[in-house]
């Protein structure tokens, strides 16, 4: 079995593991997400906030929640990545967004 891990369960994190899942069967690759949180802000909706038509709390959406049934969703933060470890998985994605440094 192929071992696929996301880093980053946001909007191309949760994208990406959707469609693998779709493609390939669950017997065949095991995909799995990893985010520090599982509280998935939809950030288009934040346009709607300043205005009161919408308060953040109604844009948030449990991240597994978004995940196709057989996606494993880990809630941890990643603080490195072991290249070694990487190097026995069949692939790796890392997408983790921007933040203000
Ligand atoms: C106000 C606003 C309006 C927008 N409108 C549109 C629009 O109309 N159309 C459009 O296409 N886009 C729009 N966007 C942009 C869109 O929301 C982003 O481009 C998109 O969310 C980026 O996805 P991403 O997966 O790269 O990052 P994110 O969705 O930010 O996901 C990154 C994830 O990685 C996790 N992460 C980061 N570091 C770590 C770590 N060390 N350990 C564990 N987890 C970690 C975070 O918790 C997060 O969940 C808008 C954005 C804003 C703010």
């Amino acid at each position: 079995m192929k071992r696929i891990v996301i880093l980053g369960g946001g909007t191309g994190g949760t994208i990406v593991a959707n469609r693998l899942r779709r493609k390939y069967e669950p017997a065949d690759v095991a995909v799995q997400v990893i985010d520090r949180d599982d509280r998935h802000l939809y950030q288009p909706g934040l346009l709607f906030v300043p205005f009161g038509l919408a308060r953040t709390e109604q844009l948030v959406r449990s991240r597994a929640a978004q995940l196709r049934a057989g996606i494993v969703f880990h809630e941890a933060g990643v603080a490195s990545v072991d290249v070694d470890l990487v190097d026995g998985l069949d692939d790796e994605m890392v997408s983790p967004g921007m933040a203000e440094a």
